[in-house]
């Protein structure tokens, strides 16, 4: 059995915990900042054996040199990256696969926010890690990568199984959610979404993590490739990668 717990850290980011019952392993992808996270540890009684790093922003590491030194975990990210990030113990790239305890984590290139972000996919947690890739209806802004790069990556996402887990790095999704109302103003799945997301916000719960198959219904940038999406925009017969540029461009704009 896997038990993921959302850690709340700085004023919007999300770290989470994944932890294999059997083994007693425990590992936490990313590290905006120590404090929140050793403190989840501690009210769990779990020690830290592995610190996944999606990538190299400032509010996914700040604290992973502080959470390494209390506790000796390894670190595990990205080898193309590799000299912008806290030293790693274990580089890995797209495809490679490696265990948590007993779980698999399969590692995916979801570049386009950065180049040589990556995801984790632990299939037996029916959960993937995506921070600031695929978001709760929305996506990372395209700092580095081109809005092809970025459209291959959540494509990728998108077709993970529908009943994966998004566990995302920010809690950003109300206000996707009025962003997304302005794209698909007429669908019901994302107007019942945006009503429940209002609801858990002015409640203070977290809208993350969310489930793909909600995203797929719902998040405009999973959606580009959708003929009323592109006819919603005037793109008809547009490719994919530029109605997706467009919806990018726009909620840049918002
Ligand atoms: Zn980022
Ligand atoms: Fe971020």
């Amino acid at each position: 059995m896997a038990e993921i717990v959302t850690v709340p850290c700085l004023k919007d980011n999300y770290a989470f915990l994944l932890h294999d019952d059997a083994t007693g392993r425990t590992a936490v992808v990313d590290v905006p900042e120590a404090g929140p996270i050793l403190a989840a540890l501690n009210d769990r009684g779990w020690t830290l054996s592995d610190i996944l790093i999606t990538h190299h922003h400032w509010d996914h590491v700040d604290g992973v040199a502080e959470l390494k030194e209390a506790t000796g975990a390894a670190t595990w990210g990205h080898a193309k990256d590799a000299e912008r990030l806290p030293p790693l113990n274990h580089a890995v790239s797209e495809g490679d696969t490696f265990e948590i305890g007993g779980l698999e984590v399969r590692v995916l290139d979801v570049s386009g926010h950065t180049v040589g972000h990556i995801a984790f996919h632990v299939p037996a947690a029916d959960a993937a890690f995506t921070a600031d890739s695929l978001m709760a209806l929305g996506c990372g802004r395209v700092f580095e990568g081109t809005p092809e790069m970025m459209w291959e990556s959540l494509s990728k996402l998108a077709a993970l199984p529908e009943e994966t887990i998004i566990c995302s790095g920010h809690e950003y999704t109300e206000n996707n959610a009025r962003f997304a109302l302005t794209i698909e103003p007429d669908n019901d799945a994302l107007r019942t979404r945006a009503e429940a997301i209002g609801h858990a916000r002015a409640a203070g719960r977290p809208t993350v993590p969310s489930r793909l198959d909600e995203e797929r219904a719902t998040n405009p940038f999973l959606r580009a490739h959708l003929p009323d999406v592109k006819a919603a925009l005037g793109m008809v017969g547009a490719a994919d990668a530029e109605v997706f540029a467009e919806i990018r461009a726009r909620k840049d704009a918002f």
